[in-house]
């Protein structure tokens, strides 16, 4: 029979099989085995200070081996008494010398696998020798020694196990296609070590290492900590101060894991997936090619993309290495021979480092190589090539989960976003009022342990993680400086920072703007999240809405133009006049009018167009747009303006209004469940996309190119 990993253990014995204490069982009797064969090297310890014969990575790999064992009904008899093919699959690459040690050290090995091979060697038994092969140090290659062993472990009908990790994976294929079982073995969690630390000092440490520390063990770490004159207690705290600075040297031992953090939605439950799949993967009971390769973080500045992907690796427990173009510039001249010997050096880095996470900060800042300018094409081009060299390079990206960030999605070269490079696209949207509530607390840590944060997070709306980090320290600050404890009105004053500084009027105008944004939405039958007055924020206002359509039609489009362009109309039709604060709705209608003509075939004309340079006619159209769907605006709220006003009034003395509030205040008597009136049926449909007006006036719009959210949530900020 086959198998391609252990045989559970058969019902009514899995349980027993897999127990704690079965496991450090099988451990302890494979320790036993070579206390025995210390024993017989008992006039070596007479003469020498140490007695231990065995360097602790290898006792190391023994208790791991054991626990492997455990897991794995009957393989130990097996081995012991049969002639199985098994192939030991260790936590990472430096384990593979010590677990040949500890496989020579436990069964009757024909030598050392290093060593010279002798054909007449039997075991005490009277069997044939086990046979133990590791892979080549330089990938494939294996020697002829190697060779021979595999021929005459065959020839005997010896046991015979390989030992691979995820990243040297090199064993001969004839030993590949004999294999039996597969032991997936490691890493270790705290019994392990108590037990290890025990055999090796004599006695049981009094604190046991934590398990997240015990995970990311590495051999030399065994031998640079433990020691029979350190004790017990000694040998831990130096193995915990070991592993602590080589993670803080990776940058990844302090700070949250992801499953610590709040405010990333289904980001979180993307991440923790994957961060499971990283850690089953060190623990070769995945493999590779069944683990996501990377993704793509994509979200406004500040959302905690970075601080996601170190969560992340924190939660995987494996190292995390960062890097950007712009610290591969740095790195010399800015030359681009320099910049791609820094980027390869990075992915080299990751390479021998994994499993890890390899984290490229703002990959739009490598461009689209079809957008840049000529004088620099050249550049961009190699640069480009360069990653995607190091992307896809000879397949030996195994165990590097890359993770890219991004502010501008949009803006990165389509070929990174290839299948197999970064497809796969997870948004980090601006966080709701859970969201921040949860983000507060985090940077509160046990400050204002009592305090509800529903009224901080509800002012907080429109900000971001980043802004909670800020707002919470100058709270902190303030309370410092005033010589007093934190108090909730330290974070409130904090987050409505700008409060003092905003004019009534000033106010009125934000509050009717948002409002504007939100009675179009209603009326044009999107779901209103919520509409917030944030001060603290750079605009000042955020209105949320759902945009439910996978397959927006051209004509929904422009409701959804409709809708971005109505703070605007609303301040001209209570103001008489709009004012500068419209500039991100503009960009926004502007990129969905440029995509419905150049990308999506639903304007004049069905071709594809680069958006960032639209002919004059395309141009035309896009403006013609715009202004279509500002007289739509205008129109459904000329309808209402007592209701406007009231709802701005509102909005003014609550600072928020949830769904709910919203829901029941537009559907008030006196009026005010309008229905769509027909002159502004008219308005938008007149003239809509695709008709071109006479005007041939050029305009370049810079932002037309600009990501469109076309599915779930929208908001109008600003
Ligand atoms: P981005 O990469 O999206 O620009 P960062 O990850 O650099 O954002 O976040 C900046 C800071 O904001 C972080 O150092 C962290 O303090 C804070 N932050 C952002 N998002 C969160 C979050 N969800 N939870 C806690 N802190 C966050």
């Amino acid at each position: 029979m086959t198998r391609d990993r252990c045989t559970p253990a058969p019902q009514g014995e899995t349980e027993s099989a897999r127990s704690p204490l079965d496991r450090l069982r099988v451990a302890k009797n494979l320790l036993s085995r070579i206390c025995k064969q210390d024993g017989a090297g008992a006039e070596l310890a007479e003469c020498c200070d140490d007695p231990e014969a065995y360097e602790p990575d290898v006792v190391g790999a023994v208790v791991l081996l054991g626990l492997g064992l455990a897991t794995c009904n009957g393989l130990l008899e097996r081995i012991d008494g049969g002639a199985p093919v098994v192939i030991v699959d260790v936590p990472r690459a430096d384990w593979i010398d010590p677990m040949a040690k500890a496989l020579a050290a436990c069964f009757d090995t024909a030598p050392s696998p290093n060593g010279p091979w002798r054909k007449d060697r039997r075991s005490d038994a009277g069997r044939p020798a086990t046979v133990v092969v590791t892979p080549g140090a330089d990938g494939n290659r294996l020697d002829n020694k190697c060779a021979s062993r595999i021929a005459q472990a065959f020839r005997e009908n010896a046991a015979l196990i390989g030992i691979a990790s995820a990243t040297r994976t090199g064993l001969p294929s004839d030993l590949l296609r004999a294999c039996e079982e597969r032991l997936a073995v490691g890493p270790f969690d705290s019994d392990a070590v108590d037990l290890l630390v025990e055999h090796l000092v004599g006695s049981r440490p009094k604190q046991s290492i934590a398990d997240q520390t015990a995970f990311a063990i590495e051999p030399s770490d065994l031998r640079i900590a433990i020691h029979r004159a350190r004790g017990a207690d000694g040998s831990i705290d130096r193995l915990a101060a070991v592993i602590g600075k080589r993670m803080q040297r990776q940058g990844n031992v302090n700070g949250p894991r992801l499953q610590d953090l709040a405010g990333y939605g289904a980001a979180a439950e993307w991440g923790m997936a994957v961060a499971s799949d990283l850690q089953a993967y060190a623990r070769s009971a995945l493999p590779w090619s069944a683990c996501e390769p990377g993704a793509l973080l994509a979200g406004p500045p500040g959302t905690g993309k970075t601080s996601f992907a170190r969560a992340l690796a924190r939660q995987a427990g494996v190292p995390l290495l960062a890097g950007s173009l712009a610290q591969w510039q740095s790195a010399g001249d800015a030359h681009l021979g320099t910049t791609l010997k820094a980027m390869r050096e990075f992915f080299e880095a990751a390479r021998r480092a994994a499993p890890c996470v390899a984290l490229i900060d703002e990959l739009d800042s490598f461009g689209d190589r079809q957008h840049v300018a000529d004088y620099n094409r050249g550049y961009a081009v190699q640069v480009v090539n360069g990653l995607l060299e190091c992307l896809d390079g000879d397949g030996a990206r195994d165990g590097v989960l890359v993770i890219g960030t991004t502010n501008h999605q949009d803006r990165i070269d389509p070929a990174i976003l290839r299948a197999g490079r970064f497809d796969r696209c997870i948004e980090i949207p601006l966080p709701s009022v859970p969201d921040l509530a949860g983000i507060l607390r985090h940077h509160l840590g046990t400050d204002l342990a009592a305090a509800d944060l529903g009224d901080a997070a509800r002012r907080a709306l429109g900000g971001t993680g980043a802004d909670c980090a800020a707002w919470v320290r100058r709270a902190r600050s303030r309370a410092r400086c005033e010589g007093r404890t934190l108090v909730i009105a330290d974070l409130l004053s904090e987050i409505d920072g700008r409060e003092d500084s905003r004019s009534n009027d000033d106010d009125y105008r934000v509050a009717v703007h948002e409002c504007g944004h939100a009675m179009v939405a209603h009326t044009l039958g999107f779901e209103l999240n919520s509409i917030s007055m944030n001060r603290a924020s750079e605009g000042g206002g955020l209105t949320s809405f759902r945009t439910p359509d996978k397959y927006p039609t051209c004509q929904r489009l422009q409701d959804l133009m409709t809708v971005h362009l109505a703070g605007r109309a609303a301040e001209t039709l209570v103001f008489g006049a709009p004012s500068t604060g419209s500039a991100a709705d503009l960009a926004e209608a502007t990129a969905i009018s440029g995509h419905l003509h150049c990308s999506w075939g639903l304007g004049s004309r069905v071709m594809v167009l680069p958006v960032m340079s639209m002919p004059d006619d395309v141009l035309a159209a896009v403006e013609q747009d715009l202004r279509q769907a500002s007289d739509a605006a205008i129109c459904i709220l000329r309808e209402r303006p007592a209701t406007l006003d009231a709802l701005a009034r509102t909005l003014m003395s609550r600072r928020i209004l949830d769904h709910a509030q919203i829901e029941a205040f537009l559907r008030k008597p006196k009026g005010m469940g309008v229905p769509k009136p027909s002159a502004c049926e008219k308005a938008r449909t007149e003239g809509a996309a695709g008709a071109l007006p006479r005007s041939r006036r050029k305009r370049r719009s810079e932002r037309a190119g600009e990501s469109v959210p076309l599915e779930g949530s929208a908001s109008c900020r600003s």
